[in-house]
């Protein structure tokens, strides 16, 4: 495992700029905590931060299309009233529409952790934006997985005002610059490289997937 290094408060103002300079907004918010179901002892439950601590600041960006409900997220790990990042877990970036995670990707807090947050920050903004129209039916293209691991893509399923009753497909880098496509082609190669190493060694290969660690798993010690 890479060594973990956590920003400075410096370097968190100076990322916040750039975030907010991309037209991304701040917000706060707290950890998701367990509640004790029905006829469970809530004394295995531990109280949860105090509003005011604990709290961490996130950015979102909503396109101006109107129409456009996709919405990226960035989850920081940053705890804003103790200027630090959160002992554990990592920063995700997200692509939420309809209320459902259409992408996630996780970036782990080692030397460059700012950076990358802010370059997959920047692709998830131009996906967002740049969300095609079906060629056919000028509705809006939604994000689908595929059949291989982690392999996404833009349809369009509305087969009934499509002349020929097929969706429609578009290729999930439609909208990236070229200097995106650069990043985003590093990052899937250095993946492939760290299944095949895992494979390797007999290990299997899980998939990056959103499942941030509850209050109660926390302070588990
Ligand atoms: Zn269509």
């Amino acid at each position: 495992m890479p060594t973990q290094v956590l920003p400075t408060p410096e370097e968190f103002t100076n990322f916040t700029t750039r975030v907010v300079r991309l037209g991304f907004r701040g917000f706060l918010f707290n950890r998701p905590t367990l509640r004790p179901k029905e006829g469970e002892s809530s004394a295995k439950f531990p109280r949860t931060p105090t509003a005011k601590k604990g709290r961490e600041l996130g950015f979102f960006f909503r396109s101006k299309d109107p129409e456009n409900q996709y919405v990226v997220f960035i989850w920081t790990t940053w705890l804003i009233r103790e200027q630090r990042a959160r002992d554990q877990d990592a920063g995700w970036v997200l692509i939420v529409g309809n209320g459902k995670r259409l992408y996630v990707t996780e970036i782990r807090r080692t030397k460059y952790f700012l950076e990358r947050v802010l370059e997959k920050s920047g692709i998830a903004q131009t996906r967002v934006i740049g969300r095609q129209r079906c060629p056919l039916c000028k509705n809006l293209m939604e994000i689908k997985w595929g059949r291989a691991l982690g392999q996404r893509y833009w349809t369009c399923q509305n087969v009934d005002e499509h002349p020929d009753h097929l969706p429609q497909h578009e290729s999930w880098d439609v909208a990236l610059s070229d200097e995106q496509r650069a990043i985003v082609e590093r990052i899937r190669r250095r993946r492939r490289q760290r299944r095949k190493r895992l494979r390797k060694e007999g290990k299997s290969h899980q998939p990056a997937r959103l499942r941030r660690r509850t209050w109660e798993e926390r302070t588990r010690g």
